[in-house]
């Protein structure tokens, strides 16, 4: 035990720092100190979240991270109308914290947009539609309940990564139910992996409004799936990116020092952010500031994004996107070669929650979701990870990192 916890204090001490400054400025946001100091910028520019006709500001509030209900309530006061959290959120606090604020305190439920997420486990996903609904109608209740409110905006089916999911009539049967019903306005699904595929089968099978998926920089080569987000904006469907200035903590390991000022400033989060957006096929990002200071930097992207100097020079820079090579893009194709059967890629998801988010809660959820023929554990036992990635991720780091981080 308490090799670990050297263990864990000498990564903490020897990743960049980075984990350190996040638990750091976690603690910052309980400040509401300089949050003033950002006016209301004259007018957000707002786009239509496909069919469902909703406008809304291209910058949204991704919760998830947050804890702090100020933060929430400023995120309204300068103009954000969407706010995206789900159901496993810190153990359900997250959206107790989202009705707090909207629907109890500020009394705006009518003007916002909230959206929610529905974690089916994989066991879970044979079920018959019968079963299906019962879970579905139990855990959509207790989210109502949470947001004293007696609908959502938006329900997604959370953490999508399998095509034939998309298409299960159980689950579509489950999720109209629910819209008949008009405990929920649209439907949807998120998707952290596979995305390309994901959202080519919505396609085909027309029932999905909108669609939570990562987009961010370290996509900015991977043309077949812009067209397919393209694609999919053109059929109505409503776009909404998240893990948008991926925070993937590693791509600062080999930055020699004059760089960092690239990643350590707010220049990385408004380039980053300025990127996903100038695709007009989003209609909104819902960034997980967490502090006041984020925040800051996040909206004026809402109402101007137009590139500065400093952020052209940012996403222009060779070494900028040498190290985006390192940001995981969960395109599952290092699957095969872990002899085990790993899911490395949401592995490599916890490790981004655990070491970028700090998010220690969401890295053990992910991995809980997982399949015991899937999971980490079956890593205990291997001397040498094998397993490659595509792109130059360094996996093996990653799980050395995550066990470190989850000891
Ligand atoms: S580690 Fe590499 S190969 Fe594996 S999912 Fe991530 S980007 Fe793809
Ligand atoms: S440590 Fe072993 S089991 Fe784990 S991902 Fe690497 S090769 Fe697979």
């Amino acid at each position: 035990m308490a090799r670990n916890i050297l263990n864990r204090r000498k990564f903490l001490e020897t990743a960049g720092g980075t984990v350190a400054g996040i638990l750091a400025f976690r603690r910052s946001s309980f400040s509401r100190e300089g949050a003033e100091k950002q006016n209301k910028p004259a007018e957000l520019i707002t786009r239509t979240l496909g069919r469902t006709g909703v406008r809304v500001p291209i910058v949204s509030m991704g919760v998830m991270n947050a804890d702090n209900p100020e933060l929430v309530r400023r995120a309204y006061e300068l103009g954000i109308r969407h706010f995206d959290t789900a159901y496993v959120y810190q153990r359900g606090r997250n959206e107790e914290m989202v009705g707090r604020v909207l629907v109890e305190e500020l009394k705006v439920r009518d003007r916002v947009v909230i959206a929610t997420k529905i974690l089916l486990r994989p066991q879970q996903r044979s079920l018959p539609v019968e079963e299906m609904k019962e879970i579905h109608r139990r855990m959509l209740e207790e989210s109502l309940r949470r947001l004293q409110t007696d609908y959502v905006d938006i329900l997604y089916s959370h953490d999508v990564s399998d095509p034939d999911w998309v298409k299960n009539p159980a689950l579509i049967e489950s999720l109209l139910a629910l819209k008949e019903q008009k405990k929920v306005r649209f439907i949807g699904f998120s998707t952290h992996q596979n995305m390309n595929e994901v959202i080519r089968a919505a396609m085909e099978v027309k029932v999905y409004d909108v669609i939570l998926t990562t987009l961010n920089y370290s996509l900015y080569d991977y043309a077949e799936y812009l067209e397919t987000l393209k694609q999919a904006a053109a059929q109505g469907i409503g776009l909404v990116a998240m893990k948008t200035q991926c925070q993937q903590a590693w791509y600062r390991e080999s930055v020699p020092p004059e760089m960092r000022r690239f990643y350590e400033g707010p220049i990385i989060h408004s380039a980053l952010l300025k990127w996903v957006l100038r695709h007009e096929f989003m209609a909104t990002a819902v960034p997980g500031f967490t502090t006041f200071e984020q925040l800051n930097t996040d909206i004026p992207v809402a109402s101007n994004l137009e590139y500065k100097e400093e952020e052209k020079k940012f996403l222009e820079d060779r070494l900028v996107k040498r190290q985006m090579a390192a940001v995981c893009r969960a395109c599952g194709q290092c699957l095969q070669s872990c002899p085990k059967g790993v899911d490395i890629p949401v592995v490599l998801r916890a490790h981004m929650y655990a070491a970028s988010y700090g998010n220690f809660y969401q890295a053990r959820e992910a991995l809980d979701g997982l399949e015991p023929e899937r999971s980490l554990q079956l890593c205990a036992d291997c001397q040498q990870c094998q397993a490659k990635c595509v792109r130059g991720v360094n996996i093996a780091r990653r799980l050395d990192e995550l066990k470190i981080l989850l000891a």
